[in-house]
Order: C-alpha cells, then structure tokens, then sequence
C-alpha cells in the first residue's frame, strides 16, 4: 500500500567532527521516501527550486517513488545549514531558508487523494493540516516536527496533531511541546493532543513508544561509527511507516517491529553524508541489522 508524504526536499550544509559538505540533497521527505521505498511506493508531496538538478529527481525517480506532486517553482529551493559537535544527538542549526516553501500551497494530484498511509514529515505545520486536508479517509497518519515548528507555530501544530495517530518527535521536543520536563507526564500530555501512539527518537540511546497502557523500549543499532546523524530521524520514520503500510497490519506486535525497521534503516544513512549510504543499501543487509538488534535485546524469563 503506498504512502503519500508531505515534506521539505533540499539542499543541506553540514559540518561534524569528521567533515563537511554544501549543499547536498536532504530534506525530511527525501530521507523519508527513500527509507520507505525499500518497503513500499511513495507519492511525494513537496516544492523545489529552478535550481534544483535533474539529478536529484533521476534518483528519487529511481527508487520508484512517484513525484506527480513535486512541484517546481520559480525561486530557490529550502536550504538548512547545520553543525555537530562530539555530542551528535544535538543539531545546531545555523541557517534556515524556507525559500520556495514560503509561498507553496500543496495541491494533492487525483491519484494521490485517497492515500491509505500519510506521513507528514517535518514541515510548516499549516501545510502538514492543508494536506491533510486534501486526504479523503486516511488509515493512518503519522507526523513528524522539529523545534522551529513548535516555538514558531506552535498554536497551528496542535491544530494539525488534533487529526493525527502517531507522532514522531525528539526527546527533547516532546518536553518542550508538553513544557514539561518529565518525559512520561510530557508524553502524556502530548498524547492528549490528540495522537493515540508518540513515539520519542533518543538518538543514540534509541526510541520509545508510548500507547494506551503501553511503554516499548528499543535501543539503537550500536555503530562504532556515526558520521553524520542528519535524517536518521526521517528515515527512521520512513523505516516506521513504510514497513507499516507494506504490512497494512497497526497491531500493536507489528509496531513494535515497524519501530525495529525504522531504527535499522536510520543506522544506515549515520554512515554516510546526505543519502549516500542509502544509495548503496539493499533489503539483505537491512535483514541482517533487524535480526541483531533481536539479539541485542533478548533475554530470559524470570524463575
Ligand atoms: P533529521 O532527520 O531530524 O536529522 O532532519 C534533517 C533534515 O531536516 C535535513 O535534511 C533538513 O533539510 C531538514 N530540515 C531542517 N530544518 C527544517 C525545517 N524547519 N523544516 C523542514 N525541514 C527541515
């Protein structure tokens, strides 16, 4: 079942520890179509630049993910410039160009509309709700932010999470959009937004997922070399949603499994800049990554 995403495409400059690039394909909804293309067909909502290469849409095409609904429009594609340092958790962002999204109005193509799966990747929350808006009877959607989102438009965010299923959050913004520092009250209160299931990326430390009643817990693959965690959190989401939406199956088992792919696929695109390890990537080795976080984390029943 094929999954319709909202999100930025654009061109990243980053520095970590261990190197730098300008201007290189990124955006929450590259990363996340190209984790989910593994699983199942994408149908890309977004809006690029005149200057944005041919390139990009000859990979993205590759991966089989339809881009009826990449606009192109006069102006610059949305730029973001950022640095880590040895604390790779933590992104710092040094500029911010929303460019040709400041003026962007989605318009759905037909075919698109009555999309199953929705994931509305990190994005102007107004235009996460104007998709959605657009949507006919979606089964599931799930929705990611960031910080600027929440000190920024933080009335128009709750709006748009009233009609989402499962939130897809950093730890430390699930504090601040709860202002609570407690991350289990803030989870709760989060969820009380609307969102029945909120799942908390930790970065390095893994992710937790909070349901009605329910705490699942699950670590990170351990790497003994992260180079660059820029879209670990999208194609985390795209690892998530794509495996949900290939299975079509929202029990609680299979979250937790969907929960484990997304984790495998984000471990990937930390080895390399922008998309280039995923570029490289195929299903056997994504096997091989679920079955050890399995490992990892088995153990025996009490006497
Ligand atoms: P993450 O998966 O959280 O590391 O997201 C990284 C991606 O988010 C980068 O490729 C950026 O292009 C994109 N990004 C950064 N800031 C924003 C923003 N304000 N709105 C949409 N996308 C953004």
């Amino acid at each position: 079942m094929s999954i319709l995403v909202v999100g930025s495409v654009a061109f990243d400059s980053i520095a970590t520890p261990f190197g730098q690039v300008e201007e290189v394909l990124g955006g929450s909804a590259s990363y996340f179509s190209t984790a989910a293309s593994f699983f199942t067909d994408v149908n890309l909502v977004a809006v690029v630049g005149e200057d944005f290469p041919r390139e990009h849409i000859d990979y993205l095409n590759s991966r089989n993910i339809d881009l009826s609904g990449l606009q192109q429009s006069s102006g610059k594609t949305f730029r973001w410039k950022g640095r880590y340092d040895y604390n790779l958790n933590e992104a710092h962002t040094l500029e911010t160009h929303l460019n040709v999204f400041e003026a962007f109005q989605p318009d759905i193509p037909d075919h698109y509309r009555n999309a199953e799966y929705v994931f509305l990747a990190n994005i102007d929350p107004e235009l996460q709700l104007d998709v959605l808006n657009q949507v006919s009877n979606p089964k599931l959607v799930a929705c990611d932010t960031m910080n600027f989102w929440i000190a920024g438009k933080r009335h128009e965010l709750i709006r748009t999470l009233a009609k989402v299923d499962i939130l897809v959050i950093n730890e430390a913004e699930v504090r601040q959009l709860a202002d609570e520092p407690n991350l289990m009250k803030a989870a709760e209160i989060v969820r009380g937004f609307g969102p029945q299931t909120l799942v908390v990326k930790r970065g390095e430390y893994g992710v937790l997922m909070f349901g009605e009643g329910s705490i699942f817990s699950a670590p990170a693959y351990p790497l003994e070399e992260v180079f660059d965690p820029t879209g670990a959190g999208d194609t985390f989401a795209g690892g998530f949603v794509g495996y949900l939406a290939a299975t079509r199956n929202l029990d609680e088992h299979n979250l937790r499994k969907a929960i484990v792919f997304g984790t495998v696929m984000a471990s990937f695109t930390v080895e390399k800049f922008s998309l280039d390890r995923l570029k490289e990537l195929d299903y056997n080795e994504i096997a091989d990554r679920y079955r050890k976080i399995k490992l990892l984390t088995d153990f025996a029943d009490i006497e």
